[in-house]
């Protein structure tokens, strides 16, 4: 049995499989699983019972509020609280570099060129401006932590779970599993975790698509993939469960992360994802089950929503990361937007300004939000709209739209790309939704 961590990833490895893949490591990306990071010690500082910030949650947005908090010359007390004991390699991020983060440069990989696969035909685009990133979940959290550990302000304190807060005589109170603590402000970094009040309140107001997911890290036997394109989407999978791609990153000739995923309500057992995960490669490289290893898995529910997650919790409560609603509506994409809120609030804190509600362009909220209508209410059309949208918008045009950079002339293509009739029908009953009503 694969052993299971809180975040419900589980990872495999046998030990001869580790010692063969040692051994052809030289040339490859993905890893085999190497156990938990060591956390520098110095960051297991005593705790005190108050600090001027408090961060909940060391995942993606607590670490990166944390890091540029640290760059802005902050030095004032900050305690990151999480429940979990350790971190482990259990995502990995992708986005396109359109602009510099401190986590860039430890992409394992990189695409220049990538495909699109629908009924209607394939879609390959190549640039040479905006590489496609693959970051390792692991190699996130060390630097993270390394940099932390730099600065006697920072305490992290793991398997530390947080139950509430609450506000009184201008401190906030965070209530944990080791006791209270207070602060001058705290930001909430712990996810939208599926089940949760939160996640069930943006659920029951707004337009939900669920993107559920697993992913394989593989070797195979023998070369089978390009590493020199990735596969974004191929829709030429199975539709009749609901709207699905595989996404596939060849990070080399023999070593590859293939996710099956769903845009939809279909309730899809890891047993399942698995099997579609094998016929796919069957199909797809002539790869039985015996012709590759996995070396990991990761899997996820990105919630895909129009919801207005609310920024601030009272005076000195803020969101951050998905729970502040930085996952773009339309695509699911994350880790750009949590850089450039973090980025800016970590500004706003060290100039002693008010931290900014939200940094993305509201431009784009009506595009998102058609997007999202459009894979709700029509999926069995989805494939084809996307294959459109990647034949007709140049990849520049494309990756500045997917990542929020869009001008107003990469809008103008994208629009005139798409089919007129369903989406002015969409835009109009989007505009009455959306459009506050006129108090009489
Ligand atoms: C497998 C996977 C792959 C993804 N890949 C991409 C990608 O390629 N590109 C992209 O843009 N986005 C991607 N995402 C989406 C998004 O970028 C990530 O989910 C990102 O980690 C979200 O950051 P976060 O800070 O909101 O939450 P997280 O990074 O999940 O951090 C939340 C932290 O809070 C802690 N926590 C939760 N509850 C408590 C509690 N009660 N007390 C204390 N601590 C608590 C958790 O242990 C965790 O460490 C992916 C998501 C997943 C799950």
């Amino acid at each position: 049995m694969a052993a299971e961590n809180e975040t419900g990833v589980s990872l495999r490895a046998k030990d001869q499989l580790q010692a063969n893949v040692a051994e052809s490591q030289r040339d490859t990306a993905i890893r085999p699983p190497a156990g938990p990071l060591t956390v520098p010690e110095v960051l297991h500082r005593p705790a005190c019972d108050r600090y001027e910030f408090v961060i909940l949650g060391a995942g993606c947005s607590g670490l990166s509020l944390c890091y540029y908090l640290l760059e802005k010359g902050i030095d004032a007390p900050i305690l990151i609280l999480d429940r979990r004991q350790t971190f482990e390699d259990d995502r990995t991020w992708c986005f396109w570099d359109v602009e510099s983060t401190p986590f860039t440069h430890l992409a394992l990989k990189e695409w220049r060129s990538w495909v699109f696969v629908a009924a209607g035909g394939s879609v390959t685009q190549t640039t040479s401006r905006y590489p496609y990133k693959f970051l390792a979940g692991r190699d996130f959290y060390e630097h993270a932590l390394a940099r932390l550990a730099e600065s006697p302000n920072v305490t992290l304190r793991l398997g530390a779970k947080v139950g509430g807060y609450a506000e009184e005589n201008g401190e906030a109170l965070v209530e944990t599993s080791d006791g209270i603590i207070r602060a001058r402000h705290v930001f909430d970094g712990r996810g939208l975790i599926p089940g949760s009040l939160e996640f069930e309140e943006a659920r029951r107001r707004s337009v939900w698509v669920p993107q559920k997911f697993l992913g394989l890290r593989l070797q195979t036997e023998r070369p089978v993939f390009n590493p020199e394109r990735c596969t974004l989407m191929d829709f030429s999978v199975d539709q009749s469960r609901g709207l699905r791609f595989t996404y596939v990153l060849p990070v080399g000739e023999r070593e590859a992360l293939v996710e099956n995923v769903y845009l939809s309500e279909a309730e899809v057992t890891m047993g399942e994802h698995r099997a579609e995960i094998e016929a796919y490669l069957e199909h797809a490289y002539e790869l039985e089950s015996g012709n590759y290893e996995i070396l990991g898995e990761e899997r996820g529910y990105i919630p895909m929503t129009d919801y207005t997650f609310p920024r601030r919790l009272g005076e000195r409560v803020y969101n951050i990361g998905t729970l502040g609603g930085e996952t773009r509506p339309s695509t699911g994409y994350t880790f750009l937007r949590i850089q450039r809120y973090c980025r800016e609030l970590a500004a706003a804190i060290a100039s002693g300004g008010e931290p900014p509600d939200n940094v993305h362009p509201w431009r784009l909220d009506l595009l998102d939000a058609l997007f999202l209508r459009f894979v709700r209410e029509r999926p069995k059309e989805c494939p084809e709209i996307y294959r459109r949208m990647f034949a007709g918008v140049a990849p520049d045009s494309l990756v500045r739209f997917l990542t929020e950079r869009s001008t107003p002339l990469d809008e103008a293509r994208l629009i005139a790309a798409l089919p007129k009739t369903p989406f002015l029908k969409l835009t109009g009953r989007t505009l009455l939704e959306k459009l506050p009503i006129p108090a009489p």
